[in-house]
C-alpha cells in the first residue's frame, strides 16, 4: 500500500477550523459560519456539533451576532452586507485566496480584461470575481477558451482558482495564449502549495497503483482534481470517498497494490480510517510516497487573534522548532 505525502489538512484549512474551534471556545455558541468553513463533512459536523451554525448567507445571521467567513473568501459585497447587519466578522478566508483577490483588484485597476479560470458557482470563483466583476470573466476549462470575449486583446491577464489540476490549468492557459498573444501572466503560481503539492505526490504513486482512494469531499475541489490526476498519471482505477465506510471492498478484488491520499481539507483520523480497512483487506503494509515536506503555518485571523490576546489568551497551536509562521495582511 502506498501513501501520499503530503496529504490532507494544508495551512489555509488548518487556520480556518482553528479560528472557529477558538471561537466557540472564546466567546461561546452559538458561532454563525457562511458556507462550509472547509469543503469537508466531517470537519462541518464536527464544528457544528460543537456550537457553530452554518449558513448560506449573511442574512440569516441575527443583527449584531458573530460570524465566520469561510477559508473559500468572499466577495466585497458579501462584506457590506455584513457591515450592513453590524455583523461582528472574523475572516477566515486563507491568505492564499486573498493573494488572488488583490491581484483581480489590481488588474481591474488596470483596466484589464481579467480571465479567472476556474469552476463557476465554487465560492472561491464567486468571491474572487465578485471584487471586480465588470472586468473579471470565469474560464472554466480548455474548451471554453473559445467562447471567450474581450474588449482589447493587448489588455488580457489570466489568474485562476487556487485549487485546480496545474496541467489543464496549463493547457486552458496555453489554449488562451494562443488566441491572444499578448495574454499576460499573475506575478506568481494562484494554485496554491498544497494543491501543487498533493498532486505531485500522487503522480509519483499512481503509475505502481492499481487503485487509488482520495479521502475527500464532492465539493472539495482540490481533492476531486486528485482523483483525476491519479488516473491520468497511470492508476488503473481511481475513486474518491468521504470516509472508509464508502470504500468499495470489489475495488481491491485482483488489486496488488492500492494508493491513498486526501485532499487539503481532511482531517487525518479519515485517512487513518481508510488504513485500518484497508489493512483488514490485506494491504496492512505501507509505504510513505513523499516528494516534499510542508511546515507552513497562518496566524489566526487579526480581530480573533486580538480578543484571544486580550483574555490572556493566544494561538493554542503547537509550533514546533523549523516550522514557519506567517503573519497575515488583512484582506
Ligand atoms: S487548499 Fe490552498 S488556497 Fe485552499 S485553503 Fe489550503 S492553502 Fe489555502
Amino acid at each position: 500500500m502506498l501513501l501520499a505525502a503530503p496529504r490532507g489538512y494544508c495551512a489555509g484549512v488548518d487556520r480556518a477550523v482553528v479560528a472557529v474551534e477558538q471561537a466557540l471556545e472564546h466567546y461561546g455558541a452559538p458561532v454563525y459560519v457562511r458556507k462550509e468553513i472547509v469543503h469537508n463533512r466531517h470537519v462541518v459536523d464536527t464544528l457544528a456539533a460543537r456550537g457553530a451554525v452554518f449558513v448560506e448567507e449573511t442574512d440569516e445571521v441575527p443583527e449584531g451576532a458573530r460570524v465566520v467567513f469561510s477559508a473559500h473568501g468572499v466577495s466585497p459585497a458579501v462584506r457590506a452586507a455584513a457591515q450592513a447587519r453590524d455583523l461582528r466578522t472574523i475572516d477566515a478566508t486563507c491568505p492564499l485566496v486573498t493573494k488572488v483577490h488583490k491581484e483581480a483588484v489590481r488588474f481591474a485597476r488596470a483596466d484589464l480584461d481579467v480571465l479567472l479560470i476556474g469552476h463557476p458557482g465554487h465560492e472561491e470563483v464567486e468571491g474572487t470575481q465578485g471584487e471586480a466583476p465588470d472586468h473579471v470573466q470565469v474560464v472554466a476549462s480548455p474548451d471554453a477558451v473559445a467562447d471567450v470575449v474581450v474588449r482589447d486583446e493587448s489588455k488580457v491577464v489570466w489568474i485562476s482558482q487556487t485549487t485546480l489540476s496545474v496541467d489543464e490549468t496549463m493547457e486552458t492557459v496555453r489554449r488562451l495564449r494562443e488566441r491572444f498573444p499578448l495574454l499576460q501572466d499573475p506575478p506568481s503560481d494562484d494554485i496554491c502549495y498544497a494543491t501543487q503539492n498533493r498532486q505531485v505526490a500522487v503522480k509519483k504513486l499512481a503509475p505502481d497503483c492499481d487503485v487509488v482512494i482520495t479521502v475527500g469531499s464532492a465539493n472539495s475541489s482540490n481533492s476531486v482534481r486528485l482523483v483525476e490526476v491519479a488516473l491520468e498519471a497511470g492508476a488503473r482505477a481511481s475513486y474518491r470517498v468521504d470516509a472508509a465506510s464508502q470504500v468499495d471492498p470489489a475495488w481491491l478484488v485482483g488489486a496488488r497494490t492500492v494508493g491513498v491520499t486526501s485532499g487539503a481539507s481532511v482531517p487525518e483520523v479519515l485517512v487513518d480510517e481508510v488504513l485500518a480497512l484497508l489493512a483488514a483487506h490485506g494491504f496492512g503494509d505501507v509505504e510513505e510516497v513523499r516528494t516534499a515536506t510542508e511546515d507552513l503555518m497562518f496566524s489566526l485571523p487579526r480581530e480573533l487573534r486580538a480578543d484571544l490576546r486580550a483574555a490572556g489568551g493566544d494561538d493554542p497551536r503547537p509550533r514546533p522548532e523549523g516550522r514557519r509562521e506567517i503573519p497575515v495582511a488583512p484582506a
